[in-house]
């Protein structure tokens, strides 16, 4: 009896944390590093610090190829 009205609770509120977590923390991405193509990707309320990571990545990036590639630093 138990154990069904647990298995019952858990799959009521595995739909609402699964959109919960999609729609809080899908990061976008903010830019793209000019000299190696990586994307820096952050959540919303992330962006402009990824922004700043993103400029001083690019200031000392050490080149190479790595386009496709996305970095969140805030992840
Ligand atoms: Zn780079």
């Amino acid at each position: 009896m138990r154990s069904l009205f647990r298995r019952a609770r858990r799959r009521s509120l595995m739909p609402r944390l699964l959109a919960k977590r999609a729609s809080r923390r899908a990061p976008s991405v903010v830019g793209v590093c000019g000299v190696c193509g990586v994307k820096f990707a952050a959540s919303r309320e992330r962006q402009a610090d990824a922004a700043r990571v993103l400029r001083v990545h690019e200031s000392i990036c050490p080149g190479g190829q790595r386009s496709g590639r996305v970095a969140m630093p805030f992840e």
